[in-house]
């Protein structure tokens, strides 16, 4: 459908444009689930600063592009967020540019599979720095402007391995589970100032993160590539399909409306079924 849009122009857009005025970080929104959820917000009205790894002029150019398609303001952080002076950086840069930042999405995330007895000590440190702490620096820096503004999202993309373990993969399996703690206890700290915070626990998404593990996989467990994907990544999801950046980019959109003010603190699986089990 066609609207106007806060500036008065004519805009092609969905009607579900409830993030207009908001603004929002999201991290490791370079690629996979948080370019997923990047666009979705976008399209929902929001201006988001997008961060991450790759080709600088690439990701200019899907930053123009989401500007003008949804029309949004669009920025991009090269931010490292193994480093605290980059932290730092990220904030300072979403604040000079927006102001105050109502919607901050946990994202970024690495994976390293190996046994436990061969596990690199320093995969295990980067793990937990960019799965786990980063987003309680984050959340630490953004969270007392949100309760101050009595309105704030935080949504931690967690996985199904917060909830259930898998062998050969330690540190993603504790970072993420620690990740589930830290929603939590920021859900019941914001409680009572419009601000929430929950975790979605996707399933397998065929990203670059899941494609790059396959051949790890495969070497560890003894098996082929095409076994790893059969019985391996999508064994347990009972729908035997990936979940989609999109279904994820449409619960993200979802926990920041004021539909969900209600949800917090919680664990939103979107797994295909596999934790039923
Ligand atoms: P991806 O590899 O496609 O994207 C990861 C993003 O994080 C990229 O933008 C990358 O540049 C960025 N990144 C990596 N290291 C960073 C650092 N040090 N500082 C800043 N940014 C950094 O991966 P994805 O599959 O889209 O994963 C995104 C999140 O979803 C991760 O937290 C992952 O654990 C989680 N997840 C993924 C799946 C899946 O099946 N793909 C399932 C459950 C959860």
């Amino acid at each position: 459908m066609t609207k106007m849009d806060g500036k008065g122009n004519m805009n092609s857009t969905k009607e579900f444009r409830c993030l207009v005025g908001k603004n929002a970080i999201v991290t490791g929104s370079t690629s996979g689930i948080g370019l997923g959820i990047a666009t979705a917000l976008a399209e929902a009205g929001a201006n988001v600063i997008i961060n991450g790894f790759g080709d600088v002029i690439e990701i200019d150019k899907l930053r123009m592009e989401l500007a003008e398609r949804f029309n949004v303001t669009i920025e991009y952080s090269d931010a490292d967020l193994t480093r605290q002076d980059d932290i730092s950086h990220l904030i300072n840069l979403a604040t000079a540019n927006f102001g105050d930042i109502d919607i901050l999405v946990n994202n970024a995330g690495i994976q390293h599979v190996s046994p436990l007895e061969e596990f690199p000590a320093e995969k295990w440190d980067a793990i937990l720095a960019i799965n786990l702490s980063s987003a309680f620096h984050l959340a630490r820096q953004l969270f007392g402007g949100m309760k101050e503004r009595g309105w704030g999202r935080i949504i931690n993309v967690a996985s199904a391995h917060g909830l259930v373990a898998s062998p050969y993969k330690s540190a993603y399996v504790a970072a993420k589970h620690g990740m589930l703690g830290l929603t939590k206890t920021i859900g019941l700290e914001g409680a009572e100032f419009g601000v929430t915070c929950n975790a979605i626990c996707p399933g397998y998404v065929l990203t670059p993160l899941v494609e790059k593990q396959i051949p790890d996989t495969a070497k560890a467990r003894g098996i082929s590539e095409q076994e790893v994907v059969r019985d391996v990544l999508l064994a347990a999801q009972a729908t035997k399909e990936f979940v989609t950046t999109e279904q994820l980019g449409a619960l993200a959109t979802f926990l920041c409306s004021d539909a969900a003010a209600q949800i917090t603190g919680a664990a939103l699986p979107v797994d295909g079924g596999w934790t039923a089990h």
